[in-house]
């Protein structure tokens, strides 16, 4: 029988950078991409699709200074944290450039930022602190998103084209509007299923018509919150490998 290969935590070096935007980019209907660079992002490190960076945004007429880093933790300039929100990063070595697709909805700080932000503007950035390294060669995969996922879905979907042999990827994404597919065009390896933002019902549906092989596998959830919770809760038995399911909220509706 074969050994099951697990996902391993790598450990970063924690490093705050403060970047500067080299261009601003519309991806389709919803996405912002900002694209950033400067000479901090030296021995930027992420080797794990779904890692998260910490992306850190001033108060209106105000500058940010990074914060100092020592064993006795992180020590922000005037005591204060600013305000922070999770993105995923887009890394390419070659161009020297890290990219955030920024999906946008009303009300946010990191989604205001994103739609204004111009060539020339900066942005402290934090992270990845830590990765989860996943094998990219589980025979079976699967994988449910919506709109925030769809990054790091992308990043996945990129480096699995570059196996010798695709697996057997299956993705439910969730999305308001549906020309956001044209986001994840030209990964014609995987089977990409789209799903209307609200109707849950069908994605929990297609999930128990799913048969998850006995091993060699991998499950990733990621959504609004309460929704992650209730499809997870259907699907997720324990039957599966705790370690092979990753679950988690990428943000709470409020
Ligand atoms: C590991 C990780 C990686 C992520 N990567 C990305 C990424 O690459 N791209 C990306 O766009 N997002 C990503 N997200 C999600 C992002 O961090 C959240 O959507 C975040 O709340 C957005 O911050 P905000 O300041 O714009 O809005 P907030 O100030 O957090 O929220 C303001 C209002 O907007 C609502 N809201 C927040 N997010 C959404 C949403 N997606 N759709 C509709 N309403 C929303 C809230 O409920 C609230 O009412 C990621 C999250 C995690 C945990």
């Amino acid at each position: 029988m074969k050994e099951t290969k697990y996902p391993q935590r790598v450990r970063n070096e924690l490093r705050f950078r403060e970047l500067t935007v080299k261009r601003v980019e519309r991806i389709g209907a919803a996405f912002q991409r900002v694209v950033l660079g400067g000479e901090t992002l030296e021995g930027f490190s992420s080797p794990g699709f779904d890692d998260h960076t910490k992306l850190f945004f001033p108060q209106a007429g105000t500058t940010l200074t990074p914060p100092t880093v020592s064993d006795e933790g992180i020590v922000w300039a005037d005591g204060v944290r600013p305000q922070a929100r999770d993105y995923t990063p887009l890394y390419n070595a070659e161009r020297h450039e890290l990219a955030y697709d920024f999906f946008i909805h009303d009300g946010g700080v990191a989604s205001r930022w994103a739609t204004e932000a111009k060539a020339g503007d900066t942005l402290l950035i934090g992270g990845p602190r830590g990765s989860l390294v996943v094998p990219e060669d589980y025979a079976w995969q699967l994988y449910v998103c919506d709109e925030t996922g769809m990054p790091a879905l992308r990043r996945r979907l990129e480096a699995l084209s570059q196996l010798p042999q695709f697996p057997q990827v299956t993705a439910l994404v969730m999305v308001r509007d549906i020309a956001d597919k044209a986001y994840l065009d030209g990964f014609a390896g995987g089977n990409i299923e789209w799903f209307s933002q609200n109707d849950h019902a069908a994605v929990a549906a297609r999930l128990a018509q799913l048969t998850v092989p006995e091993s060699d596998y991998f499950i990733w959830l990621t959504g609004e919150g309460k929704v992650v919770k209730n499809l997870a809760d259907g699907f997720v038995t324990e039957a599966l490998d705790p370690q092979l399911v990753r679950s988690s909220a990428y943000w709470h509706a409020k």
